[in-house]
């Protein structure tokens, strides 16, 4: 799960990490009152959307040249009009994709005067088992770039967990960051206090992007970019509580009411699976046959028939859907139960793509028998390949 920068900020000021003063503004009185309570002379009013690239952005209704997400005021005046102009309207990035989203939240914040920007974050690495800092001495641009071009610019730290953070790393990320004297020893306080920000709540990754040294020679976090691991958040119920589901994918979050494994893609074959492995491996072969897969759902090994219908319906609800493939093999999961779970959602909604269903395993017979008895339209098959040879056809006929 994610949260906002202005969110992501007051997490990090509760551990003592310096960002700058700012405050949340829902309306254009709000950005502008929030105004008056910073020192100024400059102010920054700053989209608050899931994605970055806010900066280099542009919005939708406003054209190119009226300015991106994150943009710079000189008095409280002109923060209510910055603030008038962003709310309400689409914000588009390199991170958004073409349709943008929508800006429903601001953060106002007291603006500082830029010595130089680097990058620093910090992830879980799965290959390692550490928690890294990954640092760069090019901040504030799209470090996606930086890896491409120059990617010995970009150094990676681990952090032994059987050790926590120690001295020693706090030295080598302001080494990396070719920091020294007494701002190698504010960078070195800062990566600890990140660490540990990081390690309490049970975050997935940090991202500063840019970490700036102030004219006053100072390190600050301009921009934080903060993800939880979702199977940690009963433990930190003042975090679950800053989400934002409007940020979230719709079709994501009632799978998730329904317990569901479900994750959108861009494709056009709507996927039912039994068994995350199974489920992948249903992609690579929609994939190895020519289509493309419009979402990974995994059923679950104890699914009911009400969860079945449930997540049929998420997958027809999907306007990119132009064809389903139901792959099952009932070990815990029986086919029967699978069966009725299609027809109940097919009879609620309708079907107007073809279907086709491959179950095999626990009570195949009863559930190819529910299915042949009700009279849908389902193309039935032997095995996977068959399957997803059928469904690749049968939408490549439709176009
Ligand atoms: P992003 O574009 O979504 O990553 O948003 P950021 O918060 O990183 O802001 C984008 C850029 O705006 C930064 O890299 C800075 O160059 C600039 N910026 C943000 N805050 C300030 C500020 O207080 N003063 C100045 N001069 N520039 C800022
Ligand atoms: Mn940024």
């Amino acid at each position: 799960m994610h949260i906002h920068e202005y969110q992501a900020k007051d997490v990090l000021r509760s551990y003592g990490v310096p960002v700058p003063d700012g405050f949340a503004a829902m309306d254009a009185d709000e950005a502008q009152a929030a105004a008056g309570k910073l020192p100024g002379p400059v102010f920054v009013v700053k989209a608050q959307i899931h994605a970055g690239g806010r900066g280099k952005g542009s919005f939708k209704e406003l054209g190119a040249d009226a300015g991106g997400g994150v943009r710079l005021a000189r008095s409280a005046d002109e923060v209510r009009e910055h603030a008038a102009q962003m709310l309400n309207n689409t914000l588009v990035t390199v991170q958004t994709g073409p349709d943008g989203k929508q800006v429903n939240r601001l953060y106002v914040e007291a603006g500082s005067q830029i010595d130089k920007e680097f990058y620093l974050s910090l992830l879980v690495d799965r290959a390692t088992g550490f928690t890294s800092f990954v640092v760069s001495t090019e901040g504030g641009m799209d470090i996606e770039t930086v890896a491409h071009e120059t990617p010995e610019k970009i150094l990676t730290l681990g952090v032994d967990p059987a050790t926590g953070f120690m001295p020693h790393h706090g030295r080598a990320v302001a080494k990396a960051l070719g920091l020294t004297g007494d701002l190698a020893k504010q960078a070195g306080a800062l990566a600890g206090k990140l660490y540990t920000a990081f390690m309490a709540r049970d975050m997935e990754m940090l991202e500063i992007n840019p970490l700036v040294l102030t004219g006053d020679g100072q390190l600050r976090c301009l921009d934080a970019k903060m993800g939880f691991d979702s199977n940690a958040l009963s433990r930190h119920p003042d975090i679950a509580e800053m989400r934002d589901e409007t940020e979230e994918d719709a079709k994501e979050i009632e799978a998730s009411r329904h317990d569901l494994s479900y994750i959108a893609l861009d494709g056009d074959i709507g996927c039912m699976v039994n068994g995350a492995g199974l489920a992948m491996g249903t992609m690579d072969i929609i994939k190895y046959h020519g289509g493309t897969p419009a979402n990974f759902l995994d059923v679950g090994g104890g699914a009911t028939a009400e969860k079945v219908a449930a997540a049929f319906k998420i997958i027809t609800a999907d306007p990119n859907v132009k064809g389903i493939l139901v792959n099952i093999f009932g070990g815990i999961m029986r086919c029967d139960v699978i069966a009725e779970g299609i027809i109940t959602a097919v009879k609620e909604v309708g079907l107007s793509v073809p279907l086709v269903v491959r179950l095999e395993g626990t009570k195949v017979a009863e559930g190819k028998k529910i299915i042949e008895e009700s009279g849908l339209n389902v193309i039935s098959a032997d095995d996977l390949d068959d399957a997803a040879q059928k469904i690749v056809k049968a939408v490549g006929d439709l176009s």
